[in-house]
């Protein structure tokens, strides 16, 4: 029987060997059997690979039938190259664990070792450590190829570590924790001519420029102003010399929301705007508007389960209530969309923000989050 103690040495040798080893999305092969030769060493022999083309999902039963809830980890890296010098400094060209998810495996490997361990709990505990969570959105791979259908989970929590936040305090919110995210692309033809003939041009430079004016319309006219809207023009490119004036241009950006209301006004208005302000340049704007994660809002119920939990880990003065959310997006919201649950930041209190080259996970929240999980176990199923 490994105490949490114990639990800790191994966590922080299969986090090394994971943060040593990066995969980017639904490449992670190495990672994924890693974790299943784990959980298979644990006892834990139930496992399914079917959901994703990497990642995978194991079952451990408690003494006593019961309810059914999941622990999810995600498992993949990010395109970074590393800049720590640590032993385990990444080994893999260009990629690194600069968002923690090698932390979040470890945590979730170690709760999985020690329910293997302590199946004193009535029901079924399902582990899922999920692919491609930065950008691809492996959760909603896993959701629509039936993880939910498969299995009766009632419930579903999970945890991501926050660098800038204090050192084993847990936040959680009761709603909305992070935003929706989506992507814009404005493709902006006119007619090109030589720089010295403008009049001969239907100039696309001159049409992107008012149409990101036009943009900033948006959160400062048409959203009240007590509802959070993020409209960000990240790319414009056009032309490759002096002389031209280009016949294309292209401008990129992204908008993030809690309110899925507000979420369809932000793309309507933009496709306006960009096609209104296009025609009045004698240009033609296309819109492709895509949307890529909802936001991530917590249900109420399973808000206070988590509640609970991180108070008897870390004491009541260290869970923070309803913080302010975020708006940067996770795909755990996919999940959240389609079962109760509830996702909650565990601060680790130090070093380089997340997807910095200089980030780190940090072990000493390692325990802390497997306790957290073992606690939501226990208000879930306690006998
Ligand atoms: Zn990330
Ligand atoms: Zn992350």
């Amino acid at each position: 029987m490994s105490t949490i103690n114990q639990l800790k040495l191994d966590m922080i040798t299969w986090r090394h060997h994971i943060h040593a080893h990066p995969e980017t999305a639904f490449e992670e092969t190495n990672t994924t059997k890693f974790i299943i030769e784990k959980l298979k060493s644990f006892g834990i022999n139930e496992l399914y690979t079917e959901f994703a083309p990497t990642g995978v999902v194991g079952i451990i039963k408690g003494n006593k039938d019961g309810r059914w809830i999941a622990l999810r980890a995600d498992i993949d890296a990010l395109d970074i190259i590393e800049e720590n010098k640590i032993a385990y400094c990444s080994t893999i060209p260009g990629k690194m664990h600069a968002c923690g998810h090698d932390g979040h495996t470890a945590t979730l490997l170690g709760t999985a070792k020690y329910l293997s361990e302590h199946r004193d709990f009535a029901g079924t505990v399902v582990v899922i450590f999920q692919p491609a969570e930065e950008n691809e959105g492996g959760a909603r791979v896993m959701v629509e190829n039936g993880l939910f259908e498969r299995f009766p989970i009632e419930a579903v929590y999970g945890i991501h570590n926050q660098p800038n936040m204090k050192l084993n305090h847990f936040y959680v919110t009761h709603g909305p924790m992070m935003a929706s995210y989506d992507v814009f692309e404005i493709k902006i033809t006119g007619v090109g001519a030589h720089a010295a003939a403008p009049h001969l041009s239907k100039d696309t430079i001159l049409t992107a420029t008012q149409i990101v004016n036009g943009l900033q319309s948006i959160v400062s006219r048409n959203v009240d102003p007590l509802s959070s809207l993020v409209v960000s023009v990240t790319q414009i490119h056009s032309g490759d010399t002096w002389n031209v004036i280009p016949q294309q241009a292209v401008i990129r950006g992204t908008v993030r929301t809690f309110d899925a209301q507000v979420q369809d006004m932000a793309e309507n208005r933009i496709k306006q705007i960009a096609t209104g302000i296009a025609s009045t340049f004698e240009a033609k704007a296309e819109v492709d508007y895509q949307r890529r994660y909802p936001a991530t809002i917590n249900h109420a119920k399973q808000a206070e389960i988590a509640i609970k939990a991180a108070q008897n880990v870390v004491g009541e003065t260290n869970v923070i209530i309803d913080p302010t959310p975020s708006m940067g997006a996770e795909d755990f919201a996919f999940m959240l969309k389609k079962i109760p649950g509830a996702y909650v930041w565990l601060g680790a209190g130090q070093g380089a923000n997340l997807h910095n080259p200089a980030y780190n996970f940090n072990d000493e929240v390692l325990t802390t989050g497997v306790e957290y999980f073992i606690e939501i176990v226990k208000q879930e199923l306690g006998k």
